[in-house]
Order: structure tokens, then C-alpha cells, then sequence
């Protein structure tokens, strides 16, 4: 490439980057102490501080393309996270650091069970350390759904940490599970008790795993890798008593005039279009996606329009 094509791309090192972070984990000894600590640091052999953040993208990115460890994935992962909470300063930034967030979970075909755990498991602990990042958790999960078999493998189980959490209960093993458990977990929760905007973020998982797993277009990788199909289906009756639920919640919220309430009430009605579109066509997944059909649209999608962590 000539010199004049390279000047035109933006000469700002992670550093900087991380400079314009609010986040107090977000920062540039963090994420240099997870790569120098990693064997992950044997494969990218360039001062990663130097060079302008895009090129040091993509040299963590190709790293991808040998064949890594499962630690030097995770890794990869905790990198790519860490960078995409990062201000949005710049398109051809913003390009390289999705591109190497594409990279992180491409890299493994498996969907091997405990692969998963330890992949979420990794990310929900670099989450806890970072304040306010279950909206960026949502928005980093909706992402990787939409890139790779493994991307939705995560998120599904970010999904379910968050639903866990929501009542309080620890999760020892990431792993997907029947939806007919949703019914039992939020039947234990008082609405009331839950903080708005963490009950914004359940309700919002929850119309994201009715989404990842009920328009699931790799169903097959992952039931020729011993998933159920009960994990891809809504039972008609659990539809149902979940439709109740979330109809409840919303009313629930019905008089708060503040944004938080509005985003509720909001999140709620798309969840309920999600479930009267199933009942409707008395379906337990999704029938455009199911059928690959380029008609028609996914409602059970409308949940997932991307919001931006870093103005969150
Ligand atoms: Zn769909």
C-alpha cells in the first residue's frame, strides 16, 4: 500500500483510545496486562503500544487464523470485548475492531458444551468488573449471534446469565437450557423488586433468546453437536404463560413517565409480538427463518436492533 493510501487511515493507538474511556476497567495497563500475560502475546510479535490501533486489530485478528489454544481464544475474546466497549471515534476504526470481534469466535467450529462455558464464563467475569455492562454484554452478545455458530453459542448463554441473575441465583455451568425454564425463574421474581434498568435488561434478554434460539440458522452444527431440540422450540403453553407474564410487567410499568419506563414498555410490546406471532400461527419457532424463506419478515427479530455500549 503507498504511503498516501496509509495516511488516510486514522493514526490513534489503543492507548489513546482507552485515553476516552469512562469505564473504570477500560483501560490501557488492563488490557495490556491480559495480553502480555497471555501466551496469545507469542503470536503477535509487534509493539502493540506503537502501532496505530486498527493495525494492531488486525494482527490480533490474524493470530485467529492459526490454530489457538482454547486460553488464546478466550483471550482474543476478552481483547476484542474490551476494545469494542471503547468510544466510537472513527469508521475505519469502528471496521477493523468489528472485524476482529468477528475473528474471536470464528475461530473454533466446535460447540462442544464446556468449550462454551468456558468461553461465556470468561466473559461474564470481564463484565462484572466493568460497571453498567450488562447493556454492553446485550449489545456484544447481539453481535457475535449474528457472525458465527459459536458467536450465538455465547450469547445464548449470556442471555441466561443475565435471566439467572435477575432472581438472584448463581450460574455454575453456562449451557443452554429448555425455555419452559423461563416460566419458573420469573414466576420467583417480584417485578417490584427488580431495579428498572436491570428489569429492562431481562425483559430484553428475554426477547433476544426467544430470537437466538427459536430463529437459530445453524440448528443443525448444533444438534449433530448433541443439542436438543427441545432447546430451539417454545412449547404452545409455555408461549402462554410467558405472554402473561410479560403483559403483567408491562402494565406493571404502564404510568412510569420516565425513559427507562418508556424503553420497558417498549421492549415488552415487541416480546408480546414475538409470542403472538407464534401463537398466531400455532408455531413453536420461527417459520420465516426455519424456512429460509426471503419473504416475509422475522418478528421474532425486531428485538434486536443494535444500540451502541459506549454511548450507554
Ligand atoms: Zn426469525
Amino acid at each position: 500500500m503507498s504511503q498516501n493510501a496509509l495516511d488516510k487511515y486514522p493514526k490513534t493507538t489503543i492507548a489513546q483510545l482507552f485515553d476516552m474511556s469512562i469505564k473504570p476497567y477500560l483501560c490501557w495497563q488492563n488490557f495490556q496486562t491480559v495480553f502480555s500475560l497471555s501466551p496469545l502475546r507469542k503470536r503477535v510479535r509487534i509493539d502493540i503500544e506503537k502501532y496505530p490501533a486498527y493495525v494492531v486489530y488486525c494482527f490480533l485478528g490474524h493470530a485467529s487464523l492459526k490454530n489457538l489454544s482454547a486460553e488464546e481464544m478466550a483471550t482474543l475474546q476478552t481483547l476484542a470485548c474490551m476494545v469494542y466497549m471503547l468510544p466510537d471515534i472513527d469508521p475505519d476504526i469502528r471496521i477493523s475492531r468489528n472485524n476482529l470481534m468477528y475473528r474471536a469466535f470464528q475461530s473454533s467450529s466446535s460447540l462442544e458444551p464446556m468449550l462454551i462455558h468456558y468461553f461465556t464464563d470468561n466473559l461474564v467475569n470481564l463484565f462484572q468488573q466493568i460497571s453498567n455492562s450488562t447493556e454492553c454484554m446485550l449489545n456484544i452478545a447481539t453481535f457475535i449471534s449474528r457472525k458465527t455458530s459459536l458467536g450465538l453459542a455465547v450469547a445464548v448463554c449470556l442471555m441466561w446469565s443475565i435471566i439467572f441473575r435477575s432472581n438472584g441465583s448463581d450460574v455454575e455451568i453456562h449451557q443452554f437450557h429448555d425455555l419452559s425454564e423461563l416460566i419458573g425463574i420469573l414466576s420467583t421474581l417480584r417485578i417490584e423488586d427488580v431495579e428498572p434498568r436491570m428489569f429492562y435488561n431481562l425483559m430484553h434478554s428475554i426477547g433476544s433468546l426467544l430470537h437466538l434460539t427459536l430463529c437459530n440458522k445453524w440448528q443443525e452444527l448444533f444438534r449433530a453437536h448433541g443439542y436438543p431440540a427441545n432447546y430451539f422450540r417454545l412449547r404452545t403453553q409455555d408461549g402462554r404463560m410467558l405472554h402473561a407474564w410479560v403483559e403483567k410487567a408491562g402494565h406493571y410499568y404502564r404510568g412510569h413517565t420516565k425513559l427507562i419506563g418508556r424503553r420497558i414498555r417498549i421492549v415488552a410490546t415487541k416480546v408480546m409480538g414475538s409470542l403472538q406471532y407464534l401463537e398466531s400461527n400455532s408455531s413453536e419457532w420461527c417459520l420465516i427463518c426455519h424456512s429460509r424463506s426471503t419473504y416475509g419478515v422475522c418478528v421474532l427479530g425486531q428485538i434486536n436492533n443494535r444500540f451502541d455500549c459506549s454511548k450507554v
